[in-house]
Parts: C-alpha cells; sequence; structure tokens
C-alpha cells in the first residue's frame, strides 16, 4: 500500500509527480485542524494507526497541504506559536493559520 495520495487540484511541487491522485474526502476532518475538507482544497491522505477493538487498524486519513506546511515549516515564515509570536496569533484557528503561512508563502 502506497503510504500517501493526494487529492484535489495538483500543485507544481515536484512532489505531486510521485503521488497518486484520489478522490477529495469532501466533508471529512483534516486531522491536523479539524475542519472538513472543501471542494477544492487541496491535501494529502495519509495512513494514520488508531488502535482497534482487536489490534492497531490502519486508517486513511485526509490532511490540508496547508496544515502539513504550518507544522514544518511555519516557523521559518513567522507563523508560529513560539512564545515570541503567541500574542500575534492567540485567538486564531489552526485553519487561519495554515492558510496566512500559504499567503506568505506565495508572496516570495
Ligand atoms: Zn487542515
Ligand atoms: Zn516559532
Amino acid at each position: 500500500m502506497r503510504e500517501t495520495d493526494y487529492f484535489g487540484p495538483r500543485g507544481d511541487a515536484p512532489i505531486f509527480r510521485s503521488l497518486e491522485q484520489v478522490a477529495a474526502p469532501i466533508g471529512a476532518e483534516c486531522i491536523e485542524c479539524g475542519e472538513p475538507i472543501e471542494e477544492g482544497e487541496t491535501g494529502f491522505m495519509q495512513g494514520l494507526v488508531r488502535r482497534g477493538e482487536s489490534g492497531p487498524v490502519v486508517e486513511r486519513v485526509p490532511v490540508h497541504d496547508s496544515c502539513l506546511l504550518l507544522s514544518t515549516s511555519g516557523h521559518q515564515y513567522g507563523v508560529c506559536l513560539c512564545p515570541e509570536r503567541e500574542a500575534e496569533f492567540a485567538g486564531w484557528s489552526k485553519r487561519e493559520m495554515a492558510l496566512e503561512l500559504t499567503r506568505r508563502m506565495s508572496a516570495r
């Protein structure tokens, strides 16, 4: 089984060349921000191991591409909850921060 597939409009990042496109799981919750996937959004399907009734089971769960980037590159672009920036993003949802990161990345 492949580890990761993507859904939604394909970006031009090299990563998409090695992944397969699957139908967008409209309405399913993103594992990072908890908000439902909407039409036209891009993201990945990831294998997540959960505890099932008779042992661990692998579930395929969606995550927004921007939400993934937030956890890996947010700090670099000044969108994070480090002590020095905590006040700036107080009250923001994770999704709002992810979209702000996308704006900052495409502005460069
Ligand atoms: Zn998300
Ligand atoms: Zn930071």
